[in-house]
Formats: structure tokens, sequence, C-alpha cells
């Protein structure tokens, strides 16, 4: 049998940086990962240039249990940390949008770092690694199908069971539980919602390729479901609003905004859509009627909608006897009621895509039963969770990598 300090299973973001950690400081640090090779979830992130982090990364950004849990590993290891490091292998980076640092080298590039540093720290990766079981005595000891091992420190970094066709599991929450430590189940988020046939057949799937900057929410109408960073609207809850853009797809909606929505989002719940986010439509629709007098409706949307979308909206959204007036038909409480459906476009999705495209998963190890600064269980000495098995999930758009990176360097200081 085999003896390190620390075991660490899982070779992707957190598995990784907390390797390179704990070799740095002495300990002699064994990662077992599944998969044939490491960081496979790095290498797909970002459309294969990897959105590292965020610059605006703050516990606002996180979906959890506890809500304040996040905070203290964020504030000690932060974006400009991960930033410092590429920058230290040669590496250069972009800020696309809102904030978010995509690598210029591509993802391969960070994995390559990574692998380099925990080289330069000592760390002994052992890929193909399926693991038959974890015993805990006076030390940990692990069986994997090709050795057994024996370490003081066990962390599991196996992430969530997002995209299953690359090996994830929950293998997290099943060690968890062997230990009787709480969880909250996983489920998908950052996911595309979906329609049923009759949504798709009567207008989605005609808008199919159409993209739109939106502001977006997900409706709750059980007041049970108070959203943290939520809005109490008209009697109902919304969650955070998201002003991304959206994409119509041929099995439903897609884009930015419905991916961040979707985190918020539970069976039965609406979203509502304002297709003129920040914009005084209102306002614009009076200009316009004064400008346009004989102009239809869906001639006026389409100055500032997609043609295809402006139309459907006037056959399938507004009520029919609205869309068939011209512009100078319209009295005041019209063109309010055309402003409402605009602005507060309900749809009920019939579900999402699932783990099988969702690019994180919500759940967990249930924060309650870790330390916030060391990421060990409170039950169990020596057993740390981190990254994605940990109930905290980054909205999209770099903040679930450093979220990663983040735990995982707060743990290797410990474990
Ligand atoms: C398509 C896609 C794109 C993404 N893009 C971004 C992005 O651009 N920015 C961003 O911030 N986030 C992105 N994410 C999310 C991000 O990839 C994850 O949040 C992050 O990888 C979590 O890191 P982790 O180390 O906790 O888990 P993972 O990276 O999932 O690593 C877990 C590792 O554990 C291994 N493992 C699992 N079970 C076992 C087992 N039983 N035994 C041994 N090893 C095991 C897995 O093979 C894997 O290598 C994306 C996700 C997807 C799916």
């Amino acid at each position: 049998m085999k003896k390190f300090d620390v075991i660490i299973i899982g070779a992707g973001a957190a598995g990784l940086m907390c390797a390179i950690e704990a070799g740095k400081r002495g300990r002699s640090v064994l990662v077992l990962e599944k998969a044939d090779k490491i960081g496979k979830k790095i290498l797909i992130s970002g459309g294969g240039r990897c959105n590292f982090t965020n610059m605006y990364t703050d516990a606002d950004n996180f979906l959890s249990g506890n809500p304040h849990f996040c905070k203290s590993a964020l504030s000690r290891y932060t974006p400009w940390d991960f930033v410092a490091l590429l920058e230290s292998h040669g590496l250069s980076w972009t800020e696309k949008t809102l904030g978010q640092l995509f690598c210029d080298q591509k993802s391969k590039a960070v994995v390559q770092l990574l692998h380099d540093e925990c080289d330069k720290a000592g760390v002994t990766i052992q890929p193909s690694s399926e693991i038959i079981s974890i015993k805990k005595g006076d030390e940990f000891l692990v069986a994997s199908e090709k050795e057994n091992y024996a370490s003081d420190s066990l962390v599991i970094a196996t992430g969530g069971p997002s995209i299953p066709k690359m090996g994830a599991t929950d293998f997290a929450l099943q060690v968890a539980e062997t230990f009787d430590i709480d969880t909250v189940a996983f489920s998908p988020a950052l996911v595309p919602f979906v329609f049923t046939i009759e949504t798709l057949d009567s207008f989605i799937k005609d808008l199919s390729g159409i993209s739109t900057y939106v502001e977006m929410s997900a409706v709750k109408h059980n007041k049970k479901d108070a959203i943290s960073g939520g809005v109490i609207k008209n009697g109902v809850t919304l969650s955070p609003p998201f002003k991304e853009s959206i994409l119509f797809t041929h099995r439903g909606i897609s884009g930015p905004a419905a991916l961040q929505v979707s985190s918020y989002w539970k069976l039965s719940d609406e979203v509502s859509i304002n297709l003129f986010p920040g914009f005084d439509l209102l306002e614009w629709l009076k200009e316009q009627q004064s400008e346009h007098p004989q102009a239809e409706l869906k001639t006026i949307l389409n100055y500032k909608l997609p043609k295809r979308l402006a139309q459907k909206l006037c056959e399938h959204i507004i009520t029919k006897e609205l869309s068939s007036k011209t512009m100078r038909q319209f009295n005041e409480s019209e063109l309010e009621s055309i402003e409402q459906q605009l602005t507060q476009w309900k749809l009920l999705p019939s579900g999402t895509e699932g783990m099988r495209t969702a690019e994180v998963s919500l759940g967990g190890v249930d924060t309650d039963e870790l330390s916030s600064k060391t990421l060990e269980t409170k039950k169990v000495k020596g057993l740390y969770f981190i990254g994605e098995a940990v109930d905290v999930t980054g909205h999209l758009g770099g903040h679930n990598f450093q979220w990663a990176w983040a735990s995982a360097w707060c743990a290797g200081q410990f474990v």
C-alpha cells in the first residue's frame, strides 16, 4: 500500500489547484482521476477558450443554501490571483464582456499550466483510476482498480453530474453519504429551457436561430420559493433579472440570459422576458404613433426587434384585436397593454434540457457540514470537499471556475 499525506480524488479545476497548493507546502500528494486525461471540463469550457474567471466575482454571483459560505474563500483567492498565475506562465487574457476573462491561448494552455504547476510541486497524478472503496480508520484507505493507497487527508474534488457522457457523476454525494454528511441533491443549472410541442409548433420553432437582447427572470408564484437576490412585484417573486441575450432554438430558448435564469427556475415556474430592457417602450410607441400613424404595429416593432420576431409577436403574443390595428387607432390604454405584453412576456417552459447539456449542477455537500475557511468537514477530520462538489453554484461567466480555484486554494493551505 502506498502512503501519501494527501489524496485528492478528481483532476479537474479544483483538484489540480488543491494539489498544487498542498504540494507547494511540501505535502506528498496523489491525485486520482477516473478519466484518461486531466481537466476535461476545462478543455471544453468557454467554447474551448476557458472563461477562467470573472473580475467582478462576489458572493451575489452564487446560489447556495448559505449565501455567505463562499465569501471567505473568494476573499482569500481572488480573480487577480489566478490572472497572476496565468501571466507567470506567459499566458495572456482578454475581457470579453461583463468582466468575463478568457485565456488567449485557449483552454489547453490552462490545463497545461495546471499540469506544469503540479509537476513543479511534486504532485503524482494517476489518470484512469476508478475508485472502488474509501474507508476511514486512523487514516483514509482508498482502493482504486489498480492499487490501494493511504493518506492523512482526503479531498473530494469530483465535481457534479452535469454532462454525464463525459463521465460526470454524483460521486461526491455518495462519499458524503457514507460518512453521514448532509447533502443537497444535484440538479441541472445553466441549462437551456424546453417547451411543449404545442408551444414549439405555434411559434418558437419559427424563431429558431434568432438572438435578441432581453432582461429575463424566473417567476415564482409559490411564495415559499423566495430567492436570495429576487424581488417581489405585483404579488409574485421574481428571480434576479439577467440582462443578456436569449437564443431561440428548435427545442426552446437558450442563450446567456436563459441559462442564468434556469439556475433559479423550478418546474411550473414561468419566465418573464422584457424585450426592451432599459428602454421606455411606451414613450417610443407614442412617438411612433405621431410619426407613422398609418403604420402597422409589426412594422414599427421591426425598427427595434428582428423582423421574424416582431411578426410572430404580433401573430401570437399580442392580442389579435390589437395587432390588426394601425398605430393611429390605438388609444393610450391599448399602448400600455402592448408595452406590458412586450416587457413582461410570460412563457411557461415545460422543463430544461437537464444534466445532458447543463453547464453546472446546483446542490452538493451541504455547506453547514463544512468549514468555510478550510473546506474540511466538521464530522470527519481530514476529509475535504471542494469545487462543484460543494453546494455553491456560480452564475454564468467565469464564476464557477473562480469558486473551484478559490475553494481549492483554501483547502490546499490546510490538507
Ligand atoms: C460545457 C461546459 C462549459 C463550461 N464553461 C465554463 C466557463 O467557461 N467558465 C466557468 O467558470 N465554468 C465553466 N463551466 C463549469 C466548470 O467547468 C465547472 O464548474 C468546473 O469544472 C468545476 O470544477 P471541479 O474541479 O469542481 O469539477 P470538474 O472540473 O468537473 O472535475 C472533476 C473531476 O473529477 C473526476 N471524477 C469524477 N468522478 C470521479 C471518480 N469517481 N473517481 C475519480 N475521478 C472522478 C472527473 O473526471 C473530473 O476530471 C463549464 C462547464 C461545462 C460542462
